[in-house]
């Protein structure tokens, strides 16, 4: 479908840990206009996870099955698990909202192929050493869960020349200036941009 050209698409990636969900929300509560795009997930959920928000928890057969109908603008592998974005949720939603997307560089590769959206893509970064400890303080992944998230880190940041900006994540507040910035360049033109700050 034709997407409204006003609205835009942000998408947030970076290797697991970075601090990514905490921007995702800080840009939420700053922009009213911008809704955080809710994948399909095969992954079992984490104890403070709400089916429907964080995510909507299927089965694996249901997710092959919305694969088989070509319901996906993207989907990807990660950690055993399988993460997709619907094109439904994302063309009612691109009508009235600008649109925050949490995918990884798989998800952001397949998006960029439809010229149709207006995606603006940023990629997170941060220290190596740094993460480790982020990893394992954040408490929600078991010893091997982080092992695998750590060891993925070099692989995730050979991608990170597919992304329009890339914001190095020392200092959450700077972070999320920059970000702040990225939104308000990109949204210029657009008379409707509701800000609450
Ligand atoms: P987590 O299991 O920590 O919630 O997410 C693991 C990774 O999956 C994160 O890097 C997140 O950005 C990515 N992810 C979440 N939803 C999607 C999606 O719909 N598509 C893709 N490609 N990646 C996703």
């Amino acid at each position: 479908m034709k997407h409204d050209k006003e609205n835009i698409m942000v998408i947030l990636s970076s290797p697991s840990g970075v601090g990514k969900t905490t921007l995702t929300k800080k840009i939420q509560q700053k922009y009213k206009n911008f809704k955080i795009s809710v994948s399909h997930t095969t992954r079992t959920p984490r104890s403070n996870e709400v089916d429907g928000v964080d995510y909507h928890f299927v089965s694996k057969e249901k997710f092959k099955e919305l694969i088989d109908k070509e319901k996906f603008y993207e989907y990807a592998k990660i950690f055993e698990n399988y993460y997709g974005t619907l094109k439904s949720i994302v063309d009612e939603t691109i009508k009235e909202n600008d649109i925050l997307f949490d995918i990884d560089w798989q998800g952001t590769k397949q998006l960029s192929k439809f010229k149709n959206l207006n995606l603006i893509k940023i990629y997170l970064i941060t220290d190596k050493k740094e993460l480790k400890s982020r990893l394992i303080k954040r408490n929600q992944n078991t010893d091997e869960e982080v092992k695998k998230r750590f060891d993925s880190f070099d692989e995730d940041i050979k991608h990170w020349n597919d992304y329009d900006y890339i914001i190095i994540n020392q200092h959450l507040e700077n972070c999320f200036r920059q970000i702040e910035n990225i939104i308000e360049i990109n949204k210029t033109n657009n008379f409707s941009f509701q800000k609450t700050q």
